[in-house]
């Protein structure tokens, strides 16, 4: 097992992955910028080390100063978390180069999943099912046209390097094309560095619905299971549940069992995480996550499993602690993204937090760096917390996550809680009849 774990990240992730080192008797230093001198991973790490200002280029993403951090510390291990450097490939690499270890998959997956166009030729090659599109990236609009015309409208345009919904524009019919097309790329090109891009068919009202799959160094591939993440703005997920309520146990078993022996054939190690699109009965994969997903514990709680725990142990070159057979599906859970951002606009919130107090009892789970006296700096990602609710069946979790929201406090910057408890009571909520559209187009319409 590694003698000292060094975590590249901030917030509740860096406080996960904390927790799971303390839980495996693992040494842990945690990096972090001037902004997050004060924060509880800060607090609660074994060591921790500076590594730049607010600036994430200048801090969480500053491999040269993280390599400073590992030698200052004598650390045998790099987890970079979610975000940040958890899909550079470059980075793993780099970490490889200095006799560490990276927990994470390799740097061939991670760099093959983090180009989605060669993503899709590789999950095409280990058999899954994609989204009828351009068999690779298209450069041209006279090419984009043609492929039009086979794949049919409305189509999307994507970016390669895509992520967080940024550079995806749709073309109504051929006439709009030309513009969503440039549109695209120009957006790629701005916030990626690279206007590459591919064609697929822009489905109508699918559902979100991605397996997590766990693989060791010693052949054993499993999945736990599916989430259900349709509740989306600007294509960000804000609350999620698992087992969806759009799968029968049958699907359930097919999905996961078409999700793991892909992740077979392509040799992955580590956690992964593929998502598809579902509608009418049939899956589309469209991007495999080669780390950690900010929803992984709700997979967590209805298995039982700990997936940051089984990350590191695999890293190490243990077997897996289970095996598919082992793994059962147990009530429902449920996760609301509390982000520092007003319920009506979106904007952000961040400020100090003068009151602060967590939902508690039965069932609740929360996953925060917050305290009272916190200031929400305004450098990062404005998810500030995480709900996550177990219940004996959906309903029951329902209800708990209904009196879960009443108790929970954060004061007086405005937060998402109050959205999440209007949703809680919105039918297509409550019935599970919701898809990728409704939170957008009909229930913030309404609402
Ligand atoms: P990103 O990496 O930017 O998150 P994804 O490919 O994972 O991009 O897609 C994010 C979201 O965009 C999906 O969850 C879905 O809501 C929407 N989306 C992506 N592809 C399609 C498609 N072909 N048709 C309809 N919606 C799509």
């Amino acid at each position: 097992m590694f003698k000292k774990i060094l975590i590249t990240n901030r917030g509740d992730v860096a406080l996960r992955v904390l927790r799971a080192c303390k839980e495996l008797d693992i040494p842990s230093v945690v990096v972090h910028s001037t902004a997050d001198a004060d924060s509880m991973p800060v607090r609660l790490a074994d060591e921790s080390v500076c590594i730049g200002p607010p600036s994430s280029a200048e801090s969480y993403l500053n491999i040269p100063a993280i390599l400073s951090a590992v030698a200052i510390t004598g650390a045998d291990a790099v987890h970079p978390g979610v975000g940040f450097l958890s899909e550079n490939a470059d980075f793993a690499e780099i970490v490889a180069a200095h006799g560490l270890t990276f927990i994470g998959p390799e740097p061939r997956h991670i760099r093959a999943m983090g180009d989605k166009v060669e993503a899709k030729i590789t999950a095409a090659n280990a058999g899954l099912p994609l989204v009828p599109g351009s068999p690779g990236a298209v450069h041209t609009l006279v090419e984009a046209q043609r492929i039009g015309k086979d794949v049919g409208y409305p189509l999307l345009v994507k970016a390669a390097s895509g992520g967080g919904g940024r550079g995806m524009k749709v073309a109504e019919t051929a006439d709009h094309l030309g513009e969503a097309f440039s549109a695209a790329r120009a957006e790629a090109k701005a916030a990626f560095g690279d206007d590459t891009v591919y064609l697929e068919r822009y489905l109508g009202q699918p559902r979100h619905i991605e397996v997590q799959v766990i693989a060791d160094s010693h052949g054993h591939v499993v999945h736990l299971g599916e989430r259900e993440c349709s509740v989306q703005r600007r294509h960000q997920k804000l609350f999620e549940e698992a087992p969806s309520p759009a799968l029968s146990a049958e699907q359930r078993a097919r999905i996961g069992g078409i999700a793991a022996e892909a992740t077979r054939k392509m040799g992955y190690l580590g956690v992964g995480t593929m998502e598809f699109l579902y509608e009418d009965g049939e899956f589309f994969f469209i991007e495999m996550n080669t780390r950690l997903q900010v929803e992984h514990p709700i997979t967590e709680e209805i298995t039982g499993v700990d997936l940051v725990r089984e990350q590191i142990r695999i890293a190490a070159g243990m077997p897996l602690s289970f095996t598919q057979d082992d793994v059962t599906f147990i009530g429902h859970a449920i996760e609301c993204r509390i982000n520092a951002e007003h319920p009506e606009t979106f904007m952000p919130t961040p400020g100090k937090v003068t009151a602060f107090h967590a939902a508690g009892g039965p069932g609740v789970r929360v996953e925060s760096c917050l305290y009272s006296g916190y200031s929400v700096p305004p450098y990062y990602d404005s998810l500030i917390a995480k709900l996550i609710i177990h219940g004996d069946d959906r309903d029951h979790c329902l209800a708990r996550l209904r009196r879960a929201l009443q108790e929970f406090i954060v004061e007086p910057i405005p937060t998402t809680l109050a959205l999440h408890k209007r949703l809680v009571d919105a039918d297509a909520i409550k019935d599970g009849s919701y898809n990728i559209r409704w939170l957008e187009e009909v229930f913030l319409k309404e609402n």
